[in-house]
C-alpha cells in the first residue's frame, strides 16, 4: 500500500509544481514514505534524515516532509527531535500535499498534519487521475482496521475501516487499463472487509470483483490483504466463477495454536482457517497461499510453536512471511511478558527452513512445465524480462522482446532457485488465456 501511497503523493506534488526524480542529491523537496509496522521503523528515518543533512550540507535545504505511519504514530516528537523536517503528514492526510508544499514556500513553520480525513483524502484523489503505467497496478479500495489484533499498530495508524465507492474504484481501474495495466491488484489492510453501497444495496467485495472482470482489457485480478475472517462464502465463490481471478492467495494466519490466536485476538481459530483453505481448494483446485507468522508471542510453549509447524505442513504456503514477536509501544500486546529470545531465534530458524523448503520444492515442481506469464518488464541493466506466473512466483524470461511488456505469454521453466524461476519463451506468436 506504501507504494500505492507514494505514487499518489507524486501525482498531487505535480499538481504543486514538483516532478518526481531519482536525483535525490539535488533536490528542492524530499518526501520520505515511512512504514511502522516493522521494529526500528523510527530510527530508519533519522538515519535517513542524517544522511540528507550531510548530502545538503553545503546546499540549499530542501524542503522535507515524512509521510506515511511512522509520521501518524511519532508526529509531534518527530518535529521536536529533527528540526530538517518541515512537516509530518499521516497517512489518510496526503491529500493535503499540495497545500502543505505552498505553505511551506510560503514561510518556514512546522506543520502537522495526521487527522484520520479518509474521505476527504480520497475526494480530493478521484479528482487526479492515477499517473501509475505499471503492466501490474494496485488500487486501493479500503483502508484501515477495525479488528485490533493486539499486536499491531494499524488501527492506530490508519485509523477505522473505511472502503472507496466502486464507481471511484471501477474509475480508477480505467485509468490504469488506458496506462497499460493488464493485472490489477486490490489493495486494503482488510481488503475483504470491503463493503460499499450502490444504488441503495449492499456492494460486497465479490461484487466488486464480479464488476471488474468485465473489463475486458483486464486479464488477471488479485486482492491483498485478507483477513480469515472476512472471507466469506461469496468471496470463496467468486474463485470458483472469476477466471480473472489468479490462483492465489495470502492468508494470515499469524499461530497455529488457537491460545495464542485467542491471546492475540486474532477473531478465528486454526480449525476455522484451515476449513477456510479447504473451501477454496474447492473452488479453485490449484489455488496456493501464503502467510504471515509471528514467531515467539507472548505466552508461546513448544506446544504451541509445533501447532504452527504442523499448520505449516497441512496447508503447504508456497510463500511466506515470519518474524520474531517484536512488541509494538501502544499496542496492548506490548505490556505482556514476552518470552526468551534465544528461544524466539530457534523456533524462527525452524520455521523459516520449513518454509523454505517447501518453497523450493514448489518451485522445482515447475521445472519443465509449460506456464502462461503476464510480462511486465525488462530487467534493469539486463537483456532479461520480468513477469510472474498465476501463482505469483517471479519469473526471468531470457528470450522476450519488448513486444511481450504486457502480453500472457507461454514460457517453459528451465530453472529455478528457492524465489525464482527461469524460463523461455515458446509459441511465439501465441497469446495465451490469463
Ligand atoms: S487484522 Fe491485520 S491490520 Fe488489523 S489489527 Fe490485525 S494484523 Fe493489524
Amino acid at each position: 500500500m506504501n507504494e500505492y501511497d507514494s505514487n499518489r503523493i507524486a501525482d498531487l506534488a505535480k499538481q504543486a509544481g514538483y516532478i518526481k526524480t531519482s536525483n535525490i542529491n539535488n533536490t528542492d523537496c524530499y518526501i520520505l514514505n515511512t512504514c511502522h509496522i516493522r521494529e526500528k521503523a523510527t530510527e530508519k528515518v533519522y538515519h535517513d534524515i542524517g544522511r540528507l543533512k550531510k548530502n545538503y550540507k553545503n546546499k540549499k535545504k530542501p524542503i522535507v516532509l515524512v509521510t506515511g505511519c511512522v509520521a501518524q504514530a511519532e508526529n509531534n516528537e518527530m518535529l521536536e527531535r529533527e528540526s530538517y523536517i518541515d512537516a509530518v503528514i499521516g497517512p489518510q492526510s496526503y491529500h493535503n500535499v499540495p497545500s502543505i508544499l505552498s505553505k511551506l514556500n510560503d514561510r518556514r513553520k512546522k506543520l502537522n498534519f495526521t487527522d484520520f480525513d479518509v474521505v476527504k483524502k480520497f475526494d480530493r484523489l478521484n479528482t487526479l487521475k492515477n499517473s501509475e503505467s505499471k503492466v501490474s497496478s494496485f488500487i486501493t479500495v479500503q483502508e484501515g482496521c477495525d479488528k485490533f489484533c493486539n499486536f499491531c499498530v494499524v488501527p492506530y495508524t490508519r485509523g477505522p475501516e473505511h472502503s472507496r465507492s466502486p464507481e471511484e474504484i471501477i474509475e480508477e481501474a480505467k485509468d490504469l487499463i488506458i496506462n497499460g495495466a493488464k493485472e490489477i491488484t486490490l489493495l486494503g489492510q482488510n481488503v475483504n472487509a470491503y463493503s460499499s453501497n450502490k444504488k441503495g444495496k449492499i456492494y460486497k467485495f465479490s461484487d466488486l470483483i464480479m464488476e471488474l472482470q468485465n473489463l475486458e482489457e483486464l486479464k488477471r485480478i488479485r486482492y491483498t490483504t485478507s483477513h480469515p475472517k472476512d472471507m466469506t462464502n461469496d468471496l470463496i465463490d467468486c474463485h470458483k466463477k472469476v477466471k480473472k481471478l489468479m490462483p492465489f492467495l495470502h492468508l494470515p494466519v499469524q499461530s497455529g495454536s488457537n491460545k495464542i490466536l485467542k491471546n492475540m485476538n486474532r477473531k478465528h481459530t486454526r480449525e476455522e482457517y484451515l476449513s477456510i483453505i479447504q473451501n477454496l481448494e474447492k473452488a479453485k483446485p490449484d489455488i496456493r497461499f501464503s502467510s504471515d507468522f509471528i514467531v515467539g508471542y507472548p505466552g508461546e510453549t513448544e506446544e504451541d510453536f509445533y501447532d504452527t509447524i504442523s499448520l505449516v505442513k497441512e496447508v503447504n504456503f508456497i510463500n511466506s512471511f515470519s518474524f520474531i514477536y517484536n512488541p509494538r509501544p501502544g499496542t496492548p500486546a506490548f505490556n505482556f511478558e514476552t518470552i526468551n529470545k534465544e528461544i524466539q531465534k530457534k523456533r524462527l530458524i525452524i520455521l523459516q527452513n520449513l518454509l523454505e523448503n517447501i518453497q523450493t520444492k514448489e518451485n522445482k515442481n515447475q521445472v519443465g512445465k509449460l506456464k502462461g506469464v503476464l510480462i511486465e518488464n525488462k530487467m534493469k541493466n539486463q537483456s532479461n524480462y520480468f513477469g510472474r506466473i498465476r501463482n505469483l512466483t517471479p519469473i526471468v524470461i531470457s528470450n522476450a522482446n519488448e513486444k511481450d511488456i504486457g502480453k500472457i505469454i507461454d514460457v517453459r521453466i528451465k530453472n529455478y532457485n528457492r524465489n525464482t524461476l527461469f524460463g523461455v519463451k515458446e509459441n511465439a506468436e501465441r497469446e495465451v488465456a490469463a
